[in-house]
């Protein structure tokens, strides 16, 4: 894969997500947009790897990390979805990866609805955020020796415990797979 696809995968994927932004607020929460499920306990990561550049991302219901899916409604609210994406951004949030990779965090976005302090730009539609949101995270990671992310331990267990199952599909070094990770068999294997 060249850097270019790569880069051009992640595009399409934000932009997707952009595109669906609207469909995620309908009251009855059974919008038929058919690529977004959103199902509480349930995260969707990615790993992609093109040289020495790894990205992983997530996409996890808001109730799952706050135990809430609407902008902060006091302080106490605020203070916890700034913790917590202070903590989404850190290296080790998501995953653990291999020693041996040697891998050192370059960029960390969070995104969510419910983080949008500035409506402005925003439809009236858009407003409210009366049904289901989630919170995407995506990671940068400058790997010295990708030849060696052979496994990761998906580390959002331990840190967010209503995460039930997390599905995870990868692209390394040319391979591709899907894996399960349960908080009872938390590592995947990327071979
Ligand atoms: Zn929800």
């Amino acid at each position: 894969m060249t850097g270019k696809s790569a880069l051009t995968l992640l595009m399409m994927a934000l932009a997707a997500n952009s595109a669906n932004a609207g469909h995620e607020h309908s009251l009855d929460g059974h919008h038929g947009g058919g690529q977004h499920a959103h199902v509480h306990g349930h995260a969707h990561m990615s790993l992609a790897q093109d040289g020495n550049t790894l990205w992983v991302e997530m996409r996890v219901p808001a109730f799952d990390l706050l135990g809430f899916e609407r902008e902060a409604k006091d302080d106490g609210e605020r203070a916890l979805i700034n913790a917590t994406v202070y903590q989404l951004r850190q290296s080790q949030t998501l995953v653990k990866l291999p020693e041996a990779a040697n891998c050192e965090l370059q960029k960390a976005a969070v995104e969510s609805p419910i983080l949008e302090q500035d409506h402005s730009g925003h439809s009236h539609e858009s407003h409210g955020h009366k049904g289901h949101a989630d919170i995407e995270v995506s990671q940068q990671f400058e790997c010295q020796n990708p030849a060696s992310l052979n496994a990761v331990e998906v580390a959002l267990f331990n840190n967010y415990s209503r995460i039930e199952r997390a599905d995870i599909q990868w692209t390394l070094e040319g391979r591709q797979g899907s894996a399960r990770a349960t908080p009872a068999e938390s590592q995947i294997n990327l071979k």
